[in-house]
């Protein structure tokens, strides 16, 4: 087809914000032309399964798609893979392509979600050092494991590194993880939960070290050997899977004028502070109504998902403020952990179940409220959760600690 060079809607990403954004446009009845453009040389697929079945090898690319590949050509969804875009001109309404190529919108969708975050110590661009972020990566990781890699050696003890754990000691491989925290999950869950799952990697025969970090990388032939910690310690290892964050890729909306100090800066209806661009997904900072308003960045695919909604909604002129309530999901081993809230500022944390029984969950409250809830194997907690969340219900902790009474029967 030709190159397109004007579009009725540009979306930059074609991650689960950018499709979502172009299919809620089609389905809330745009008819104009729609261009996705993304750096991702793949057609939009999930990221959760990276660092779950797909880095497992138990399910293949084609059932990681977010749609079958024929569907965007179906939608009249033009995709262009393999491109940056450099730069915005907000006053010409155009996006500058690496090769210098401009392409005119009349609304702009950034969703160009965050790079990993790579080690800076010495030794970190030796080969055999993998990202989770992109499923080139996690190809590459699977390249090294299927020519004999058998130790590994994770840093970041947050939820992709730990999957990542789970599912390389499935593989077989000797796996250490360093955490510079003192525990794991320190950004997202509280204490009873980090524990939990530090036991549960240990038992799993997991090497876990906290408050650890890396001081260098030593090589061998230009491939990893060993990581150093910061303790003297050396680990020698064939691989290294980097799971410490990311970078928001707001690079050229932040050149153009768009207000953002952690990612970009966007309303009640995901709009920027520039004219007609508006920004969804990770890279996105707003202010969040289950946080008591505080401005934060989500990464999660509820976030992306719904912020397209809203703005597919806006643009056709359904306005309705993005007020939706985070959820998430991890599996670690037979561990299935569903999260609902955020349970960022809790005073309070209830323990429901039994963590040897493998099941149970954590119940956040802040000033006497329900505001998040933690599941692990406990489905009927997280769905009822849900509910006492949204009503911003006030419940006696002692009534939540009895795990036999269902959530529901507290509303
Ligand atoms: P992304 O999906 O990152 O997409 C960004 C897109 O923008 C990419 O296609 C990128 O190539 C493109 N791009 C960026 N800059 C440019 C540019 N300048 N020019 C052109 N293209 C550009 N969430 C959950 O809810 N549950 C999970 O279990 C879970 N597990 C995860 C496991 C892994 C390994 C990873 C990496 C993420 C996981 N997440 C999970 C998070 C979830 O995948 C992200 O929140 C979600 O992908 C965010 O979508 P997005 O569209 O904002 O960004």
């Amino acid at each position: 087809p030709a190159r397109m060079e004007r579009a009725d809607i540009v979306i930059v990403g074609s991650g689960h914000g950018g499709a979502q954004a172009a299919i809620a446009l089609r389905q809330q009845g745009h008819e104009d032309s729609i261009l996705m453009l993304s750096r991702d040389r793949t057609p939009p697929y999930e990221r959760p399964p990276l660092s779950k079945e797909y880095l497992a090898g138990d399910k293949p690319l084609e059932r990681i798609l977010i749609r079958p590949p024929s569907f965007w050509e179906d939608k009249g969804v033009a995709v262009e893979l393999g491109v940056n875009v450099s730069e915005v001109d907000a006053m010409a309404r155009e996006v500058v392509l690496g090769d210098g190529r401009r392409i005119g919108y009349r609304k702009l969708i950034w969703a160009g979600g965050g790079d990993p975050r790579r080690l800076s110590c010495p030794g970190s661009d030796l080969a055999g050092i993998h990202s989770v972020r992109h499923r080139m990566d996690v190809d590459a990781i699977r390249a090294d494991l299927e020519t004999g890699a058998r130790r590994a050696v994770v840093v970041g003890g947050g939820y992709i590194g730990l999957e990542a754990a789970a599912i390389l000691r499935k593989l077989d491989c000797e796996v250490t993880v360093l955490e510079a925290q003192r525990r794991v999950l320190n950004r997202v869950a509280g204490e009873e939960l980090s524990g939990f799952y530090e036991a549960e990697h240990r038992r799993q025969g997991v090497d876990l070290r906290l408050e650890t970090a890396v001081e260098r990388i030593e090589g061998k032939d230009g491939r990893v050997a060993a990581v150093i910690t910061d303790a003297g310690e050396a680990i020698a290892c064939d691989i290294v899977v980097v799971g410490i964050g990311i970078v928001p890729s707001v690079g050229p909306l932040i050149a153009a004028g768009a207000a953002g100090s952690n990612g970009v800066d966007v309303d009640g209806y995901c709009r920027t502070s520039v004219d007609d661009i508006y920004a969804i997904g990770d890279c996105a900072a707003h202010a969040n109504p289950f946080a008591d308003n505080a401005v934060i960045r989500l990464e999660s695919v509820q976030n992306a998902h719904d912020m397209a909604t809203c703005t597919a909604k806006a643009i056709m002129g359904d306005k309705q403020p993005y007020e939706a309530l985070p959820w998430f999901w991890s599996n670690q081993y037979d561990l299935k952990l569903q999260t609902v809230g955020l349970s960022l500022d809790h005073d309070e944390a209830v323990l429901r179940g039994d963590p040897e029984a493998r099941s149970f969950s954590v119940v956040y409250l802040k000033e006497g409220r329900v505001i998040a809830l933690d599941c692990v194997n406990r489905v009927k907690d997280y769905v009822q959760g849900k509910k006492l969340i949204e009503a911003r219900a006030e419940i006696d902790p002692e009534l939540l600690a009895d795990g036999e009474v269902p959530l529901k029967e507290l509303l």
